[in-house]
């Protein structure tokens, strides 16, 4: 059984706290490793390492340490498949979605090495007379990011890229029920350049995170999770006056027009919604044709494709479309979950409940699930259900359903189908969702734009990635400056003010 570490100061730790938790191989059901969660004393270990290497980091200059970032893009293509490889084996996603998971991340590392542009600040000169004004972006300090199983790669690189890009140091609490590929990242970051202790990795649990909290040092927190923890961790940081944006959970809807395309809509459903077992913060759970007509067409196209999903381990290759999910206990939610929704009286139009597959009984796969006529009282409506689950809510008018969309609490992405501009036009101005897909299904900006969802999927006011990260990861000094007279004609009594 492989002992799992933290990475602090440059090296390999084992845990002290005498706390583990298991790490699964979701095809098979195996642990295959323990992870260590540390105790208060070892992320305060870790936080003091980084105040002590953070200063020399920042006074580095900004093209200097964006160098160290263009080599890590090149060793991150040198060793994507083996991180592919770890990733698949802790997540259970197939071995194409888990490279695209570090090329997410990679994207990001790209896009922040553009931080000597990034951070150049503003100056006007003679603000006043023999005045200049110019405002510089400085670096937090030591920062620190709390993220999510279900992208192992991209989202802790969504943070510490453009931290580190900054002259931050950070400390990464990754998932502790995929912690190798972050074990993995920090390592290539330091064989990239890095100096020691500007990235830690510090696994752990609660513990761990209210470590984070209610460390003085810490000056920012990232979380990336489910909704409730983004709350907690929220309220309480920002109570610990610390900077904190926090990404929560989703119910993502998309809204299929009479008028779309309507074998397009239903590949679009199918790969959105069943891809990496419907484990992503932006899948399509819901689908809301419009008109009896458009959901009796949808459902006659979604029922063969969902019925002949591939699922199965990520060692058979491309010759599988989704794998398990994370974990047993992960599994026992989306069957209760999907058993409520018979119970409530939505129809199963595919039943995946049988679902087994020979030679890996033990392992946590969920077959595919179609539900038609589900209601907006349901919980397999209001729930976030994270497995392969497609609910289908019938509406008769587009303002049925974009009211479906808008109304309910979460509003991380969102997407139409149509050939109508007007409508996409609309549809894009009122909705209030943050990410919006027209014949996308799944509108993932790319690393020079933000990403970030509206109402219960995100807290804060900045977004991830794109111009947002710079601005999270600094904060703005503005300096008034007069040289060299100007006092020596004599003192100013009132509030200076252009006339
Ligand atoms: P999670 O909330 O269970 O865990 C996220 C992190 O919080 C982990 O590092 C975990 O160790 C920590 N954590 C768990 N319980 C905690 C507690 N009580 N106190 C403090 N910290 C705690 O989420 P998950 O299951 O790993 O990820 C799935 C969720 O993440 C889904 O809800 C999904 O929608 C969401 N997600 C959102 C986005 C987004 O950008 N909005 C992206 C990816 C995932």
């Amino acid at each position: 059984m492989q002992e799992l570490t933290h990475y602090i100061n440059g090296e390999h730790v084992k845990g002290t706290s005498g706390r583990f938790s298991d790490v699964f191989n979701p095809a098979t059901g195996e642990v295959q490793a323990k992870c260590p969660l540390a105790s208060k004393e070892e992320m305060d270990k870790a936080v003091a390492v980084a105040a002590a290497a953070q200063p020399a980091w920042a006074a580095t200059n900004p093209q200097r340490r964006a160098r160290v970032l263009m080599k890590l893009v090149s060793l991150l293509n040198r060793d994507m498949d083996k991180l592919a490889e770890a990733l698949s084996r802790e997540h259970g996603k197939t071995l194409p979605d888990a490279a695209g998971d570090v090329q997410r991340g990679l994207e990001v590392v790209e896009y922040c090495v553009a931080a000597p542009q990034m951070l150049k600040g503003e100056f006007t000169d003679s603000a006043g007379p023999g005045i200049d004004m110019y405002s510089m972006r400085q670096a937090l300090g030591v920062t620190a990011g709390i993220t999510p199983f279900n992208f192992p790669a991209m989202i802790p690189m969504w943070m510490f890229a453009p931290a580190i890009a900054c002259g931050n140091a950070f400390i990464l609490k990754p998932s502790e029920r995929a912690p190798s590929v972050p074990l993995m990242l920090a390592e290539l970051f330091e064989e990239a350049g890095l100096p020691k202790g500007i990235l830690q990795v510090v696994n752990g649990d609660k513990e761990a995170v209210d470590a984070i909290l209610y460390d003085d040092t810490i000056q920012s927190v990232g979380f990336v999770g489910s909704t409730p923890i983004a709350e907690y961790i929220y309220g309480t940081g920002c109570a610990q006056g610390k900077r904190v944006q926090c990404f929560g959970g989703a119910k993502n809807h998309m809204i299929i027009m009479p008028d779309a395309d309507l074998d397009q809509a239903a590949d679009a459903l199918v790969g959105a919604g069943y891809g990496a077992a419907g484990e992503r913060c932006m899948a399509i759970s819901v689908a809301v044709p419009v008109g009896e007509e458009t959901a009796d067409k949808l459902i006659e196209k979604l029922i063969p494709r969902v019925e002949a999903l591939k699922v199965g381990p990520y060692t058979a290759g491309t010759d599988v479309d989704y794998g398990p999910v994370v974990t047993a206990a992960a599994k026992s939610n989306i069957e209760a979950l999907v058993q409520t929704g018979i119970d409530q009286g939505a129809k199963l139009v595919v039943d995946g409940r049988d679902f087994s597959l020979q030679g890996y009984e033990e392992g946590f796969f969920v077959g595919a699930h179609l539900f038609d006529n589900v209601t907006p009282d349901m919980d397999i409506y209001k729930k976030e259900i994270f497995g392969p689950v497609l609910s289908t809510v019938r509406a008769q008018t587009y303002e049925e359903a974009i009211g479906l969309a808008m109304d309910h609490e979460y509003g991380n992405g969102t997407a139409i189908y149509t050939r109508d501009g007007d409508t996409a036009r609309d549809f894009a101005n009122r909705i209030n969702i943050g990410m919006v897909g027209i014949n996308v299904p799944i509108p993932v900006p790319l690393a020079y734009h933000t990403f970030g969802g509206w109402k219960k999927s995100a807290f804060g006011d900045l977004n991830q990635h794109g111009p947002d990260a710079f601005k999270f990861y600094t904060r703005t000094k503005t300096i008034t400056a007069r040289w060299p007279s100007g006092i020596k004609e004599g003192g100013e009594f009132s509030i200076p003010v252009m006339e």
